[in-house]
């Protein structure tokens, strides 16, 4: 320019935002959020993820890999569980939660956290220039807003969930179901396309009785929160998002899919908390089977099956004739007579079936090319990871959002068979077997057979998985939107003055 040239010096660069982000303590939203910490720091942001010490432990390979590549990413674990909570001292994320009778002091624990986050965020200089923060931790609300510092929100369901959530409050949907019976279905009002809900499958998290309050926070915090941040994109949902940022009022943010983020193998296989050993196996297995012969099988990180659920599940995929991988958690695989029927399946099913147990490397085994097909609880990790690798999927929803994610799947997008079923099970270890064999069997064969249904099924998922990809990319509408979130939270000279 002609000032460069005339030897005035260039205005120093402004110094980097830094975004501070606390998840809620479970995987499902710890997993997301870290993707979008790592995002900011390699876009040129500082990015800080508040977390409690155990969920730090298990983000050690995260960090590790974000120092070696010299991200500005940390760290900070705050004291959990607070004294007196009753709680024991692993219990720090939802997986840890023994039973039922746990989830209510839990939530409840999470909201003393404010005390340590006020100090933590006063320690800093300068003060970080946004908080993003999960919409099921509202206690960040109070500590933004005393030391003045924006707040966005980041919500974790599909913003087709997010939507009929605000339509159903704003109308007055959830009192109306509360009052009507059982069998009575509804419309939520105010949706781009027709959505009907029980009181089973009601719109909204903290629905559980003993949640009310933390319902009544989160709404709150929701409402004086200076935006939103999704993990959606905009091809996927445009409708959802625009009457979302209508009914808030304020920007919403759609940078997903996140998972998209993990490139290479280190990432892929780090998410979370470090995949089971054997990794290299459940590859090299994967490599041997077709392009696209696998079901791969697996509900998320919280819902836990008791074992006459798990012998159905197994019988159902022997039965379906398919080549399946299926994820069994370790507290499920605890007991001995599971462990053996389990180790007589894969006899039973050698070459085709394969059990993991623990903690699989869902992305990984999710963009293997042998993939095609997934059963889901219809987290919605789950799904919108399926869904940008292009893989249709058999929806099982288990509990709060995930009904709804089924018929966003299901019913708009087109990419899936549901295994039927109407109504939650209890979160952990819930008595009741609701998926029979047969159920399972059917859907699988539906998703993996021929025919023109599933071939459609398959190449909308295939043409969604490239939209997805496309947003992520430099030029893609998540790609743009991250850049206008950094740069918005830039301090220019303009804005300080
Ligand atoms: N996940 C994984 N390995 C597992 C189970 C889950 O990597 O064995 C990851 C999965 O890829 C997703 C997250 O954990 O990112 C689960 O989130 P989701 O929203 O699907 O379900 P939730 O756990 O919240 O019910």
């Amino acid at each position: 320019s002609t000032a460069m040239a005339a030897g005035s010096p260039p205005p120093p660069p402004p110094p980097p935002p830094h975004f501070v982000l606390v998840p809620l303590v479970a995987q499902g939203h710890i997993i997301p959020l870290v993707d979008l910490a790592r995002l900011l720091a390699a876009r040129g942001a500082r990015a800080t993820v508040v977390t409690t010490p155990l969920n730090v432990d298990r983000l050690r390979g995260v960090a590790e890999q974000a120092a070696r590549a010299g991200l500005p990413l940390e760290f900070v674990g705050l004291p959990f569980p607070p004294a007196g909570s009753g709680l024991p001292q692993d219990c720090q994320n939802a997986d840890m939660v023994a039973d039922n009778s746990q989830f209510l002091p839990f939530f409840f624990a999470l909201r003393e956290l404010a005390g340590p986050f006020d100090a933590y965020v006063r320690s800093l200089a300068p003060r970080p220039s946004c908080i993003i923060s999960d919409w099921c931790s509202p206690w960040t609300a109070g500590v933004a807003s005393s030391l003045g510092i924006p707040r966005l929100f980041f919500h974790g369901p599909s913003c087709f969930f997010a939507l009929c959530e605000i339509m159903a409050v704003d109308h007055g949907l959830l009192e109306l179901i509360a009052a009507a019976g059982d069998d009575e279905r509804h419309l939520v009002p105010g949706m781009p396309v027709p959505v009907t809900v029980t009181k089973a499958t009601p719109p909204g998290l903290f629905c559980y009785p003993g949640t009310e309050l933390l319902r009544r926070e989160a709404m709150e915090a929701m409402r004086t929160a200076d935006g939103a941040v999704l993990n959606t994109f905009s091809d996927l949902e445009a409708q959802f998002l625009e009457g979302y940022e209508a009914a808030l009022g304020k920007p919403v943010w759609a940078l997903g899919p996140l998972s998209l983020c993990n490139r290479d193998e280190d990432s892929t296989t780090s998410r979370g908390k470090t995949a089971v050993d054997g990794k290299q196996a459940i590859m090299a297995w994967l490599d041997e089977q077709a392009p696209g012969s696998v079901v791969y099988v697996s509900f998320g990180s919280v819902a836990r099956k008791l074992p006459k659920q798990l012998f159905e599940i197994g019988h159902g995929l022997e039965d379906s004739g398919r080549s399946f991988l299926w994820v069994v958690k370790e507290r499920e695989a605890a007991a001995p007579e599971v462990r053996e029927w389990l180790d007589a399946l894969e006899a039973r099913t050698a070459g085709r079936g394969l059990v993991v147990r623990g903690w699989a490397p869902q992305l990984a085994v999710l963009s293997h090319r042998a993939v095609g097909g997934f059963v889901t609880h219809c987290g919605w990790n789950s799904v919108l990871e399926s869904i940008a690798h292009g893989v249709p999927v058999v929806t099982w929803p288990h509990f709060s959002d995930q009904f709804l994610n089924e018929r966003l799947v299901v019913d708009v997008l087109g990419v899936g068979v549901p295994v039927g079923v109407a109504s939650p099970v209890m979160i952990f270890d819930d008595e009741s077997a609701p998926v029979a064999r047969g159920d399972i069997a059917r859907a699988v064969s539906a998703l993996m057979g021929g025919g023109a249904e599933a071939d459609e099924r398959r190449r909308k998922a295939k043409e969604y998985g490239e939209k997805a990809r496309r947003a992520m990319e430099e030029g893609g509408s998540s790609y743009e939107n991250l850049t206008r979130l950094i740069q918005s939270f830039t301090r220019s000279e303009d804005k300080e003055h």
